[in-house]
């Protein structure tokens, strides 16, 4: 590799992704009777319901259907609709800011308010790219743990880690990895924060909140948001999951109703494509969302599956949690190596990723998005392993 080739920007970024391309590329190709439990993606053909509605989109009304178009009314419109309806505050059309999906949501709003040299507070265990995104501007990450015991935001601990330089607190609730939806109390906890750090610092700190999993919610769990306590949020939603077509890129911005500086905000958002290159989701998928807004993925299905799995671990002799929300269930690793257990595992077939990709590596996740034959499949594998590990000590 020559030195300089790459820029040192660029160069920090691939560090920051190469425990999760490496938790993902470990395994190779996976046969077609695998077990995939690796990430929250469709292991099933689309519901005809999605893909004719992509369909009928598809095909052109009037000569500028396929146009540059930054922005698309009805789509602005269902989506402060149902997220209105979601979350209990009145969002206004030209505060929602059309996404190729969260990942394009997080780049905007970052983009739009963080500036080189200043710090993003992230929380650790956290989605794979956040560290990434941020060194991509030229912004400095600042990484703080959730509380051990109880997974929810240490609130001591971001306040501590608050300087003059912070400029934005980042965080993902319902929580990949964890499950955790982070309960109204801790969210206005942080709300103070942030309010005495908008005031020590004399600017403006803003909450970026990555609500991706905000309707993969289980019985008895309700969404919460940080907007209800604090109006300098940015929210930032998906289709991804709903959907479970993660490849059809859609999702949002959201502006709370009460945000200052909205005007500025707004005008930010749109012309941050042209400094990013990301203009707004793709004309198809900006007309089809006003039908994609209400789809949902099988969530009676996928609370079944979390049970059966949780319970069924845990007979074998697995610590695990049992999520609230999200694809995701997190196993101790019974060795302390959980790269040494995932290779047993793939060893016949079953793909889990190690918590090395996630910083948590005492762990693995398990996607639920796996079908129930790939769950059967893999029960007695988990079993046998287990039993290798009793047996060696
Ligand atoms: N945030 C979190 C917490 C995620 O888990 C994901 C997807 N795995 C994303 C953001 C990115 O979602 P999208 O596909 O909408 O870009």
């Amino acid at each position: 590799m020559s030195e300089g080739a790459l820029s040192r920007r660029t160069e920090r970024v691939i560090n920051a992704v190469t425990p999760f391309i490496s938790g993902m590329r470990r395994f190779g190709a996976m046969g077609p009777d695998a077990s995939d439990f690796l990430a929250g993606n469709p292991q099933e053909i689309a519901s005809r319901e999605y893909v004719e509605t992509l369909q009928g989109w598809l095909e052109p009304r009037d000569k500028r259907w396929f146009a540059y178009n930054m922005a698309h009314r009805p789509a602005q419109e269902a989506a402060a609709a149902g997220l209105g309806a979601e979350l209990g505050l009145a969002f206004t059309p030209d505060d929602i800011f059309v996404t190729r999906g969260a990942h394009h949501g997080l780049v905007a709003a970052l983009n739009v308010v963080v500036d080189v040299d200043d710090e993003v507070i992230f929380i650790s265990p956290p989605w794979f790219f956040y560290e990434a995104m941020i060194l991509a501007l030229g912004a400095t990450p600042v990484r703080v743990k959730v509380d051990p015991a109880t997974w929810d935001l240490d609130i001591d601990a971001i306040r501590a880690a608050v300087t003059p330089k912070t400029r934005a607190v980042l965080i993902n609730t319902p929580n990949n990895p964890t499950g955790v939806v982070y309960p109204p109390e801790t969210l206005q906890a942080l709300a103070r924060v942030c309010d005495e750090a908008t005031a020590a610092n004399g600017r403006p700190v803003y909450i970026i909140s990555d609500e991706a999993y905000s309707r993969i919610l289980f019985a008895g769990t309700r969404m919460h948001t940080p907007a209800t306590h604090y109006p300098r949020s940015l929210l930032i939603h998906t289709y991804s999951k709903t959907s479970l077509a993660p490849g059809q890129r859609l999702g949002y911005v959201a502006l709370p109703p009460d945000a200052p500086d909205r005007e500025l905000l707004r005008m930010g958002l749109m012309a941050s494509g042209a400094g990013t290159g990301h203009l707004g989701a793709d004309a198809v998928m900006m007309y089809a969302l006003a039908d994609i807004e209400p789809m949902n993925v099988d969530l009676v299905a996928l609370e079944k599956r979390r049970d059966w799995m949780v319970s069924a671990l845990a007979e074998m002799g697995y610590e695990t949690n049992t999520p609230d929300a999200t694809f995701y269930l997190l196993v101790k690793s019974p060795v302390a190596d959980v790269l040494e257990f995932v290779d047993r595992l793939a060893k016949d077939d079953v793909f889990v990723l190690p918590g090395t990709a996630f910083e948590m590596p005492g762990h693995f996740r398990i996607s639920l998005t796996a079908t129930d034959r790939m769950v059967e499949r893999a029960l007695p594998v988990f079993a046998a392993a287990i039993e290798e590990v009793r047996a060696a000590v």
